[in-house]
């Protein structure tokens, strides 16, 4: 299936990591143009001269997403080298354990790394999202249906995610833009790893006991699976898809217990 996105243009946030850098890669491979917006140099430096060696067109911006400067920063750069947007992947985000004992200035440090700029991207690029009439996807995570148990603001800033999914939905349709949010819930990627290592004593064992409870096959989500899902809900294959939730991870979330 042909999804052209052949010289669109899609900014991708966290687009040189884990689930973002496959999404990225994916981008390319269907003939598109990735603008990866993060704050991880050193990773986006090698993605990006990896995909240049391959004759691939790739641009990025490196800078903290927090601050709503770095994100008009990026969609003007964008807009400069290629005068057009096509979409949007809302990607960057860090399960960062802040509970409620963590207090006030902790939730909303976590709320500013997850939330705001999935809001801050959209906006800045709104007039080019409506001439191109453009796709929003915003990853959200499997916390905002589930809950976790202790990190507030994750949960908090996920759960806004599918609420603004639904919201810029409604808002932009006269725009034809659409906006959909993919729920990843188990997939082996950078934070993932760093969250088994941190959390558990034995991690090893942990992972075991997560992958024997996922009904499809008992094993992790790719990152590219979840790409795939990205990159079709970015081209007009989905034209007629917005405002859902779609939930990449084996029946994780919503097959009966049972089977497992
Ligand atoms: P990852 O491996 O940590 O990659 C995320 C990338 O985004 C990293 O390069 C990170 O930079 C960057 N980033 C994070 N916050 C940023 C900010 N405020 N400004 C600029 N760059 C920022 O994470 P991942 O596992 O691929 O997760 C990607 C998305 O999927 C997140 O929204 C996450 O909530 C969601 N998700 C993942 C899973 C999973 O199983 N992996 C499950 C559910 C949902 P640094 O390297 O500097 O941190």
């Amino acid at each position: 299936m042909d999804l052209n996105l052949n010289s669109k243009v899609f900014i991708v946030s966290g687009g040189s990591k884990g689930i973002g850098e496959a999404i990225t890669r994916a981008i390319v491979a269907e003939g598109g143009i990735p603008v990866i917006a993060t704050r991880s140099r050193e990773a986006t430096e090698v993605l990006a001269r990896e995909l240049q060696a391959d004759g691939k067109e790739a641009y990025y911006v490196i800078g903290s997403l927090e601050e709503p400067e770095q994100c008009r920063r990026v969609v003007e750069e964008t807009v400069a080298r290629y005068g057009r947007i096509d979409g949007i992947v809302n990607n960057a985000g860090v399960n960062d354990g802040v509970g409620l004992e963590a207090g006030p200035e902790a939730f909303r440090r976590s709320v500013g790394h997850n939330l705001y700029h999935y809001y801050d991207l959209v906006h800045y690029a709104l007039p080019q999202l409506k001439a191109a009439r453009g796709a929003i996807v915003n990853i959200s995570s499997k916390v905002a249906l589930t809950g976790q148990g202790s990190t507030s603001g994750y949960a908090a800033s996920k759960g806004a995610q599918l609420a603004l999914t639904r919201e810029w939905a409604a808002g932009l349709l006269p725009f034809g833009i659409r906006v959909n949010a993919i729920l990843p819930a188990e997939v082996m990627t950078p934070l993932y790893r760093k969250w088994l290592d941190t959390s558990f004593d034995d991690p090893a064992q942990k992972e075991r006991e997560i992958v024997s409870k996922i009904p499809l096959g008992r094993r992790m989500t790719t990152a590219e699976e979840i790409a795939a899902t990205a990159v079709f809900l970015l081209s007009d294959r989905s034209a007629h898809t917005t405002g859902q939730f779609l939930v990449v991870d084996g029946g994780y979330v919503h097959l009966d217990r049972a089977l497992t």
